[in-house]
């Protein structure tokens, strides 16, 4: 079965009220509740030209006009709906993050309507959303750069509020079967994010090896990451100080740092002759007392000035060239328990009881 199906050329379906659904843009039944929508702009297709890339280009100009619509939703966009809020209610959280739940409702519909007009049925759109990798999918679903979201809210009847004339009179309409009045470059878009989608909520991570063999500090040689991600995860290029890394005053050293090491840099604001120091003591779980601080430690290495300046290869595990390593585990073990009941400095907690 083709998640594509060609479109085949549908009968008209029988409906006296030829009332159509604001989502899909297909014909409604009689009875179903519609809302008035007052279009007081609409836009006149003039000519298409095409571009020197070969991209057809439509000149379109804004006219004036006052048309009321009247568009109610059909029963197969409701359930989509409806599968929207179910979904908005059970990532609350993430939904709260992306503003009002009723913009997140919108966006959630958007994205699964683009399912649903691509031909993804509704069994297969849940399982994205009930499996393994359920939160991925979800968020994917909505993210900007991945478009599917984006695209489904362009393709909906509703946005179509405007292009109603052309210049040969005909309404871009659709024959009143369900998503009938987009073009084949509407559908395209769609379709291009829903490839993304499939793509990035399959992708699993991989190790990422870092750009100059090694991370500058610990010298580790690769770190998780997802494939698109990249090298991206290794930060920014740095140009650190040799001495700082414990070196002779060699000048400056350039490489990068892992995201654990990044991070131990980050907390300590600035590079200066502690924060080797305090990403080794982080690595080996120093949780410091409020009042001490880090210590300055003497002679510490990073990789940079020893491993990668001798042989190059990256350390099997963090600090493994640092013979250091040992001594600052115990000592990390004992200072984060010193006085039973101090309290401790945590940077993702802030102050909590040192825990023996
Ligand atoms: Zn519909
Ligand atoms: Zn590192």
């Amino acid at each position: 079965m083709s998640l594509f199906p060609r479109r085949e050329p549908r009968s008209r379906p029988a409906s006296r009220s030829r009332r159509r659904c604001r989502d899909c843009g297909g014909f409604i039944e009689a009875r179903t509740p519609t809302t008035k929508y007052i279009s007081t702009q609409a836009e006149l297709l003039l000519d298409s030209e095409k571009a020197g890339n070969g991209d057809v280009r439509e000149v379109k100009s804004m006219v004036d006009a006052n048309r009321t619509f009247i568009l109610g939703q059909c029963a197969t966009c409701r359930a989509v709906a409806d599968r929207a809020k179910h979904l908005v209610a059970e990532h609350e959280v993430f939904a709260l993050r992306l503003g009002t739940l009723s913009y997140a409702e919108d966006l959630f519909t958007s994205g699964l309507l683009a399912l649903d007009l691509l031909g993804v049925p509704a069994a297969t759109a849940d399982a994205a959303f009930t499996s393994a990798g359920a939160k991925k999918a979800v968020g994917l679903l909505v993210r900007g750069d991945v478009g599917l979201a984006h695209a489904g809210a362009d393709a909906r009847y509703l946005g179509r509020l405007y292009p109603i004339f052309t210049i040969r009179g005909q309404r871009q309409g659709g024959d009143g079967t369900r998503w009938s009045h987009l073009a084949s470059a509407e559908v395209d878009a769609v379709r291009e994010g829903y490839l993304a989608w499939q793509k990035l909520r399959v992708e699993r991570t991989q190790p990422i090896p870092a750009p100059e063999g090694g991370c500058m500090f610990c010298g580790i040689g690769a770190v998780m990451g997802l494939a698109s991600q990249g090298a991206s995860i290794w930060g920014n290029e740095r140009k650190i100080d040799s001495r700082t890394l414990g070196g002779p005053g060699l000048g400056t050293i350039t490489g990068h740092l892992c995201p654990v090491c990044r991070k131990s840099v980050e907390m300590a604001g600035a590079f200066g002759a502690q924060t080797l120091t305090r990403a080794l003591l982080d690595y080996v779980g120093y949780k410091r007392n409020v009042w001490a601080g880090y210590p300055e430690a003497e002679g510490l290495q990073a990789w940079a000035v020893t491993r990668r300046g001798r042989d190059g290869m990256a350390n099997p595990t963090p600090w493994a060239h640092e013979k250091a390593l040992a001594e600052a585990r115990r000592w990390a073990a004992s200072a984060s328990k010193t006085a039973p009941g101090a309290l401790v400095w945590d940077d993702e907690h802030g102050a909590r009881p040192a825990v023996a």
